[in-house]
């Protein structure tokens, strides 16, 4: 069967990744998490606390590698050969990326590892600019929204349940950061494609939104 992909865009903690990976498990492809090859980034620039200007960072992606490779289906992500999959997810790290991101070196970096990747496998790759810029042309895109506190609500308590500390007007904060810089930016920006299907996922958990999904692929 010829190459395809689903794109999935929406803000941080709209329940993205799960509905991708389940989606993709479903369909038997692949499944790219985008947002861990920035994260992957901001690692780096947290770890050697770069300056947050575009010549600089641009400078330093010259020596940075960023991989992944797929384990019995989950992915992994390698920065500079260490894998890092466990590592960025972290608060602390999606603040890095977050912020490392916006840059345009950043995106440039990383647009065609998305692509190649995209070309190879059939896949459900999720983030924020899959359906505008990373995969135009992608044959099914969906944008996944929830109102800001829902998000925080499910972040607070997936925080609460791996028993780490957690401060919901704090993570709701963060939230509303990483909204804020992830809609404002200049390149790229989130936003969803004008052809993407709109799925609010306030009032039904992640299976009916597969669902929903798949009744909109098998149409
Ligand atoms: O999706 P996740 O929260 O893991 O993404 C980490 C950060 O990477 C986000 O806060 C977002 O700013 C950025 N990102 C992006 N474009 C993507 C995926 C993620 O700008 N396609």
């Amino acid at each position: 069967m010829k190459v395809y992909n689903i794109a999935i865009d929406g803000p941080s903690g709209a329940g993205k990744s799960t509905v991708a990976r389940s989606l993709a498990a479903r369909l038997g492809i692949a499944y790219l998490d985008t947002g861990a090859l920035y994260r992957a980034v901001g690692l780096k620039a947290m770890r050697e606390n770069w300056e947050e200007n575009d010549a600089f960072v641009s400078e330093k992606l010259k020596h940075t590698d960023i991989g992944v490779s797929y384990d019995g289906g989950k992915q992994k992500v390698f920065l500079d050969g260490e894998d890092v999959t466990e590592k960025i997810r972290v608060d602390e790290v999606s603040g890095w990326g977050s912020r490392f991101s916006a840059l345009p070196s950043v995106r440039a970096a990383l647009l065609g590892l998305q692509r190649r990747i995209a070309s190879e496998y059939s896949s459900v790759l999720d983030g924020r600019d899959i359906g505008t810029c990373v995969l135009p042309e992608a044959k099914y895109k969906f944008f996944l929204t929830a109102s800001v506190d829902k998000r925080a609500f499910r972040r607070y308590n997936e925080l609460r349940s791996k028993g780490l500390p957690a401060d919901y007007e704090k993570v709701r904060s963060d939230i509303e950061a990483r909204d804020y810089r992830d809609i404002h930016r200049a390149v790229s920006p989130l936003k969803k494609a004008d052809d993407a299907i709109e799925i609010d996922s306030d009032d039904i958990g992640a299976e009916e939104v597969v669902q929903k999904m798949l009744s909109c692929i098998s149409e």
